[in-house]
């Protein structure tokens, strides 16, 4: 009668045979695996890093040569992960090198099926008329409160309630603050974070 074994079990069972064949034969693994990890390793630039897809902000290590991503592993020197990493860090190098990821502005114009790409220029500019746009014609200028007397009465208000801004985890200090400012010059009381959705 065969065995019943589960994959994880299986996969369990093959690394303690792996294991224990290169044992009897005299095999030292962890020799192999750290000679195996050097000659991956070697030329390559250690660039410090963050991983971008949540708020957690673990440390990344990249390691570089000729421009392409050839390992990535958690910095044991960053205090928030100490070396270790989720599996979504650990498939960024997949996201790095993504043939479908776009590195040029992309638009479909209205009606159409296909998206076209665009210089940063023609994008920079459309967005910018378009928060204009967005702006007058959600701007308000005045709320209308009750005073405790029961009165009503008009204050200022100046908001643009069409607008919103949403930050991220790969937004830096820095960055956080001129968001920041540019949620307050355009006037939008919509300002939030990826990680509170
Ligand atoms: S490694 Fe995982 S937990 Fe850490 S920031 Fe990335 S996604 Fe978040």
């Amino acid at each position: 009668m065969g065995m019943d074994v589960s994959r994880r079990g299986f996969l369990k069972l093959s690394g303690l045979s792996i294991a224990a064949l290169a044992t009897g034969l005299g095999f030292d693994l962890s020799v192999a695996e750290a000679r195996g990890y050097a000659l991956k390793l070697e030329g390559c630039k250690k660039i410090p890093s963050i991983c971008h897809f949540c708020s957690g902000g673990c440390g990344l290590l990249l390691h570089i040569k000729d421009g392409k991503l050839i390992h990535l592993e958690g910095d044991p020197d960053n205090p928030t992960n100490e070396g270790t990493l989720c599996p979504k860090a650990a498939s960024l190098q997949h996201v790095a090198e993504s043939k479908d990821r776009p590195m040029k502005p992309m638009r479909r114009a209205p009606g159409s099926d296909h998206w076209e790409e665009i210089s940063w220029e023609e994008a920079f500019d459309r967005i910018a008329k378009k928060i204009k746009e967005v702006r007058d014609a959600s701007w308000v200028r005045e709320d209308e409160i009750v005073t405790q007397e029961g009165e009503k009465r008009k204050v200022p208000a100046n908001r643009a309630e069409g607008i919103a801004v949403i930050g991220s985890a790969e937004v830096d200090n820095e960055e956080c603050y001129l968001l920041t400012k540019f949620s307050r010059l355009i006037g939008t009381p919509y300002h939030e974070h990826q990680a509170r959705i």
